[in-house]
């Protein structure tokens, strides 16, 4: 991808776009229904794909986390797209009537999409379903570190999408760079603080609007009364999912003192059971490079140095080392156990960053009031978590905490609720996608009042008089 291709895609959309600002129900219907037909088609080289990329991927989990979400996204979106493309009606106050108003959603124009890595699909098409049923033209920058996938990607909306419509652009972070300063009419973003940051100021530029979809620390609170073994099988399957390697995995649990042993021993079955074994296990997926790897390693390391205890989660049977599978290569090298960390402190470097892996520092905690207190001293998450039993506690830790999202006695699925905005907050991110709010976020919501022959406004055009102050007075009284 050159840097001319990069305008001359962007040059072409954005004239289409100013060439046809109304985009017909119809022709946004077909839109989607070609990414349908893409998905039902394509997905299995897609999902191949994404194996080839990350080395050790299931493509039973791509098939739920990837295609089963788009899939279901697909369908949400084109049973609601008459309701939510058309005008929204308001209701008058009753100074303006007997005119009339509404929100005319407009599509914005061209929008950018960039995304990340861990799920290189469902994180790629799903900004850009929604952005294409919003009326607008898609230009995508997938992850220069999942090649396969962007490479497919590639290929087959090219496939089934003219570039002045949907376009995928690859590269790497030098076309990224440039991607980011392009004058979009808005700009999705999906990755880490960090970079997000840098993309908000490459957008700032253009005063092009942004939706910062990022990370953080995910917060997993235990209360007294919950179901110990339940809430370690679900924070193992959210923490363990993808190895990890997902922005609203459980990041640090805060259990009640005392509970320690309890919950090593409760994670240790929970996670044996969903993975009997980790390296060999085709179930598991691989930290996707070496570099990240040697990250989160040095992480542990760290900890260790700095007093912390690892308690790691070993295989529960024989230990296989894949060789069975010679295609998986150093792929069962970077499949890495999970380990559990106690003792972890502020200092180090594990609770400092979004750990992005397997790796579960278990902080313990006295009072209810001291959790709430951690929590609101540092950045705002993603998600939070809170397994419990009472609903006043579960009241006021919604209450007392701000978090992109929150899910109650389980992990991760507030995010595949179809009418639930998925959104970060502060450092997390800012704009939600998802649901109608995810149309909503992707459109121009223009207000437009209609004035009626019969308008009375004009008497209170000047000159200002008697009869301004008798009409201001009856406005008074009952308004
Ligand atoms: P990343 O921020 O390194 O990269 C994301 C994308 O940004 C990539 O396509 C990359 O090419 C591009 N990029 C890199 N530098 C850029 C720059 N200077 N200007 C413009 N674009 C640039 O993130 P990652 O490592 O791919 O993904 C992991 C991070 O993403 C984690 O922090 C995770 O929490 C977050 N994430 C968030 C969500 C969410 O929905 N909130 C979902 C998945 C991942």
């Amino acid at each position: 991808m050159t840097q001319m291709d990069l305008h001359r895609i962007f040059d072409l959309q954005y004239q289409a776009s100013r060439a046809q600002t109304d985009v017909p129900l119809l022709v946004r219907r077909e839109r989607l229904l070609r990414m349908q037909a893409l998905l039902e088609e394509h997905g299995p080289v897609l999902a191949a794909a994404v194996q080839a990329d990350f080395g050790m991927r299931s493509a039973r989990l791509t098939e739920m986390v990837e295609m089963l979400v788009l899939r279901n996204l697909l369908k949400h979106t084109l049973r609601h797209l008459p309701r939510w493309s058309r005008r929204q009606r308001v209701r008058t106050p009753l100074m303006l009537m007997p005119g009339r108003g509404w929100i005319e959603r407009q599509p914005l124009g061209v929008v950018g999409v960039i995304a990340p890595w861990n799920y290189p699909v469902q994180l790629a098409l799903g900004p850009a379903i929604t952005a294409l049923a919003a009326g607008n033209r898609v230009m995508l920058k997938p992850s220069e570190l999942t090649p396969h996938t962007s490479a497919q990607l590639a290929a087959l909306v090219g496939q089934f999408f003219a570039p002045e419509e949907f376009a995928v652009i690859e590269g790497d972070v030098s076309v990224a760079t440039q991607f980011s300063g392009l004058h979009f009419d808005h700009l999705l973003f999906t990755g880490s603080t960090a970079v997000g940051r840098r993309v908000a100021q490459a957008a700032a530029a253009h005063l092009t609007p942004t939706t910062l979809e990022l990370g953080g620390k995910s917060p997993c609170i235990l209360a007294h009364d919950c179901d110990l073994d339940d809430a370690a099988l679900k924070i193992a399957h959210g923490k363990l999912v993808n190895a990890g390697q997902t922005c609203i995995a459980p990041d640090y649990v805060l259990l009640p003192r005392g509970q320690e042993a309890a919950f090593t021993e409760a994670f240790r079955r929970a996670s044996q059971r969903l993975f009997p074994r980790f390296a060999g296990n085709p179930d598991y997926a691989s930290i996707l490079t070496k570099r990240h790897l040697a990250r989160l390693r040095q992480m542990l390391r760290q900890a260790q140095g700095q007093g912390a205890h690892v308690e790691w989660i070993e295989d529960a049977g024989a230990r296989q080392d894949g060789t069975g599978e010679p295609a998986w290569g150093d792929a069962v090298e970077r499949q890495m156990a999970p380990a559990l960390v106690f003792g972890a402190t502020g200092q180090m470097q594990l609770m400092q960053e979004e750990i992005f892996g397997p790796i579960l520092p278990v902080i313990s905690y006295d009072r209810f009031d001291d959790v709430v207190q951690a929590i609101n001293a540092g950045p705002r998450p993603l998600a939070l978590y809170w397994f419990g039993r009472d609903e006043k506690t579960r009241d006021a830790v919604l209450a007392r905490t701000v978090s992109g999202g929150v899910s109650v006695n389980d992990t991760l699925l507030h995010f595949a609720h179809d009418n639930l905005p998925f959104g970060g907050v502060g450092d997390s991110g800012w704009g939600a996608y998802h649901s109608e709010q995810g149309f909503v976020r992707l459109s121009h919501q223009k207000a437009v009042f209609v004035q009626s022959r019969w308008s009375a406004a004009s008497l209170l055009y000047p000159p200002y008089g008697a009869r301004f102050d008798r009409i201001m007075g009856w406005m008074r009284r009952w308004l």
